[in-house]
């Protein structure tokens, strides 16, 4: 594609977010975020040229370097993968805008103990495993409230926004619709959050009308 014709395309995508939204209500404002962990530098600059400016990775090598070759572009990055601990440090350099998936109290410990060293905040979601996977990382359902209350009284310099989570893996769309609503319950429950992170390329309208807020797009929002 052009730079007209991927304009013409991502404008679609738009259309089909906008359309999702105004199904909740007028005031339901939905963000995007381009996850371009499939995608190299020169991709997120075509999709930056046309307007977008969210973007997110998944592997903490990956953010740094696509970071640095874009740093003259005002971009805003998201980290949306799984943290391991030796980690911390390097992303911690990179100042993300936003780290969707804490997933444990230890890991928040071990965040709140670097970034106190640091003087420094960083804003996240608690990831929630709303379908009980074996496969996924996040906290269970049952436990996510009284965790997130007690992430927000040990670690002061954790800014938690909210909550994210992955839709069940299904081709049920009834079961990835009951995951998307266990987590927004959680959310609503939730003192001061913000941000319902759900919805990527193959369920993001069924999450928006579930009430996501934040639709984390990868294959969708690249011309493959
Ligand atoms: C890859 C990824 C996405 C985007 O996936 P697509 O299906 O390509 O839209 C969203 N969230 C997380 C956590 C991811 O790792």
């Amino acid at each position: 594609m052009n730079e007209i014709e991927y304009k013409i395309y991502i404008d679609g995508v738009i259309r089909r977010v906008e359309s999702a939204r105004l199904k909740v209500s007028d005031h339901h404002i939905v963000k995007i975020v381009a996850i371009s962990k499939y995608s190299d530098a020169s991709e997120i600059e075509k999709l930056y040229r046309i307007g977008q400016r969210a973007f997110g990775e998944n592997k903490v090598q990956d953010l740094k370097e696509k970071a640095q070759k874009l740093e003259e572009l005002p971009l805003e990055w998201h980290f949306v993968g799984n943290l391991q601990k030796n980690k911390i440090n390097n992303l911690l350099d990179l100042n993300p805008a936003l780290f969707h998936a804490l997933d444990s109290l230890e890991l928040a410990h071990e965040l709140q103990k670097k970034l106190g060293a640091r003087e420094m905040s960083l804003d996240a979601l608690l990831q929630i495993n709303s379908a009980k996977e074996e496969s996924k990382h996040g906290v269970m359902p049952e436990d996510a409230a009284a965790l997130y209350a007690q992430i927000q009284d040990e670690c002061p310099n954790i800014n938690l926004k909210g909550v994210m989570s992955i839709g069940a893996h299904s081709e049920d769309k009834t079961i990835i619709k009951k995951s998307f609503e266990t987590t927004y319950a959680i959310y609503k429950e939730l003192e001061g959050a913000t941000i319902c992170s759900m919805g990527m390329s193959g369920d993001f309208e069924l999450a928006i009308e579930c009430g996501s807020n934040m639709v984390r797009l990868g294959s969708i929002m690249f011309d493959k």
